[in-house]
């Protein structure tokens, strides 16, 4: 069973608009970065700023790898749907309940599935 087309056109614009969002924020995150800011002064700096600049950066990288994590996960989504395989379960190959996509229209594993992987 698939999914109808106007179910997924508003789950794909949503991923879409999502993904767009993601990059902006991360492009911000970039510039908040202070490993990245062009007025950094390498010589003579204080060891108090350089461990603000080691918190700062640590905080921006973490938060990056988040993303990039979601960002995966968003791709993947638009690839099923592009595939026609949006709504299954990759492990079971059953339908994903509708109300678990509500939540996390990125979900690609049935409850009983993620359960299991989370049981791993
Ligand atoms: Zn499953």
């Amino acid at each position: 069973m698939k999914f109808p087309l106007k179910v997924l056109q508003p789950i794909k614009n949503y991923l879409e608009k999502k993904q767009k969002q993601l990059e902006k924020r991360k492009e911000d995150l970039d510039k908040e970065d202070p490993y990245n800011d062009a007025a950094r002064l390498n010589d003579n700096a204080a060891i108090d700023t350089d461990a603000a600049e080691e918190v700062g950066h640590e905080r921006v990288s973490a938060l990056q790898k988040e993303i990039d994590k979601t960002l995966i996960r968003i791709r993947k989504a638009l690839t099923r749907i592009k595939l026609g395989n949006y709504g299954n379960c990759v492990m079971c190959h059953r339908m994903i309940d509708t109300d678990r996509l509500a939540i996390d229209p990125t979900a690609d594993l049935c409850v009983d599935c993620a359960k299991k992987a989370k049981a791993k």
